[in-house]
């Protein structure tokens, strides 16, 4: 249906989602009705669904808890809700506590939608095959990022290797992956064991501290299938590991891996910091203090029966693709008391999404890692999606969209008993958090409902 002269047009957004590309998409929409509010007059009904009843998504739950100024990017978040100027006379709202699990339930959004986000991330651990691996010699980095981070769960559940027991026999540990989140976790057990204070002071999990913190660690290494110069972690999270030693702890990388003739013209500013920074630091010495290594072109592929050593092929890069290594039949073998694997996330569902994106063509959305399949930092993910919502916001038409976008006017919540979190019912659990649990994330679901 056409619109009067000066009437605005209704439009319809729903964004699965409320992590970071699903509130940029967000804040980009306003930012962006806001800027051509004397053309094209939109009045843009906006709901932001998450399954969990706090939003933020990753940068909540994944970003290291000592990283607060990686978690600024939340302020801009909260300007959706909180600054008038910005969301003005358009609706948006929140609505936490509701998973999305049903074709039919986005079937009825995409009907009842101008556009649909999907934002909704990759939150699966992806597969490794490693022979003899069980919950109690491997743990999926996901797990342990979200015990450090309070990710919220059902408290009914009891995790052995949460346990002081547990961690009390881990000597040495072999993180599987070399990406930033690997770094993360190899800097948070460190500083666990030896600036407890320190890293006590940021919303950490405060339980995980005291575990590891008995721990008798001794060694980290952390294995990657490629070369030094195709690995993807970053030049600041590698700095940060290098800075372990102001507490003694030494990093070690064979030469042989960073020292030789690269076979590349003309190494990036990048890695050229990452060579420069190891040829600085890197040294094999013991002490009585923890050590980590970084080892390249290795593939594990077995744990022993006594889980004491991690069975390694050794890899050589492809000549005919750069970007992958091809196992050889040498084995290398590590000590071994405990994998943590982190090899990334995906999302199971994706092809399902795929369907509906081809289905719905200009209409159906993806955004942030969902759309890069478990890639990016948060400023990439921010440009991203900036810039495809951009294209979004330029090719809305001039119909004003006939169907309600209010809660009441679903019928897939008319069979749902959960109880839904508003953005004011969220203000309260923040002040919970913030005042009673004196600043650290509340990890526990039900403790969480029973604030509201
Ligand atoms: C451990 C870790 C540390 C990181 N550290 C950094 C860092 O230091 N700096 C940096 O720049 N980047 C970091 N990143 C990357 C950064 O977190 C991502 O770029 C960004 O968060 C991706 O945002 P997203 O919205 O696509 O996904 P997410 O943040 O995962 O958001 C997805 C949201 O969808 C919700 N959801 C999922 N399924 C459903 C469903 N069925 N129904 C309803 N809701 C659903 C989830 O609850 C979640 O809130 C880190 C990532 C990880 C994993």
């Amino acid at each position: 249906m056409s619109v009067l002269k000066n009437q605005k047009v209704t439009k319809n957004i729903n964004i699965i989602g409320a992590g970071a590309s699903g509130m940029y998409t967000c804040f980009k929409l306003l930012q962006l009705n806001k800027l051509n509010a004397g053309e094209r007059q939109f009045k843009l009904n906006i709901n932001i669904w998450d399954k969990l009843p706090v939003p933020f998504g990753l940068v909540r739950n994944g970003v290291a808890p000592d990283h607060p100024e990686i978690k600024n990017c939340i302020d801009t978040f909260k300007e959706i809700f909180m600054d008038k100027s910005l969301y003005q006379d358009n609706n948006v709202k929140f609505v936490g506590n509701y998973n999305f699990t049903k074709m039919e339930e986005y079937e009825e959004l995409i009907a009842k939608s101008d556009l649909l986000y999907l934002a909704n991330g990759c939150e699966k651990s992806r597969d490794y095959q490693l022979e003899n691996s069980s919950n109690l010699n491997t743990l999926k980095a996901k797990d342990l990022v979200n015990w450090y981070n309070n990710y919220p769960e059902s408290k009914n559940i009891s995790q052995i290797w949460k346990s002081e027991e547990f961690w009390s026999k881990i000597k040495n540990i072999n993180i599987v992956g070399n990406g930033n989140v690997a770094f993360d976790i190899c800097r948070l057990l460190t500083m666990c064991k030896y600036d407890k204070e320190t890293i006590n002071k940021s919303d950490i999990n405060s339980d995980f501290v005291d575990v590891i913190n008995k721990a008798p660690l001794k060694k980290i290494n952390i294995i990657g299938r490629r070369d030094f110069e195709s690995a993807r972690f970053g030049t600041k999270e590698f700095r940060e590991l290098w800075g372990l030693n102001q507490y003694g702890v030494t990093g070690y990388i064979n030469p042989k891996y960073y020292d030789h003739d690269m076979n590349i013209k003309k190494p990036s500013r990048a890695l050229a910091k990452k060579i420069q920074l190891t040829k600085k630091h890197s040294t094999d010495v013991n002490n009585d203090k923890m050590k980590w290594e970084l080892k390249f072109l290795q593939s594990p592929f077995k744990i022993d029966d006594e889980v004491k050593k991690l069975y390694s092929k050794e890899n050589i890069m492809d000549v005919n693709n750069p970007s992958k290594a091809i196992s050889t039949d040498k084995i290398i073998e590590s000590d071994n008391d405990l994998v943590i694997l982190s090899i990334g996330t995906e999302n199971p569902h994706l092809k399902d999404y795929e369907q509906l994106i081809a289905k719905n063509p200009g209409k159906v959305k993806s955004v942030g890692w969902l759309r890069n399949k478990g890639f990016g930092t948060i400023a990439n993910t921010m440009l991203d999606t900036f810039d495809l919502v951009e294209r979004d916001y330029r090719n809305l038409d001039m119909s004003s969209n006939q169907h309600g976008n209010e809660l009441q006017d679903f019928d897939f919540l008319k069979i749902n008993d959960k109880r839904l979190v508003s953005w004011s019912d969220y203000e309260k659990i923040e002040q919970y958090e913030q005042h009673i649990k004196r600043g650290k994330k509340c990890d526990n679901l039900e403790e969480i409902m029973s604030v509201l």
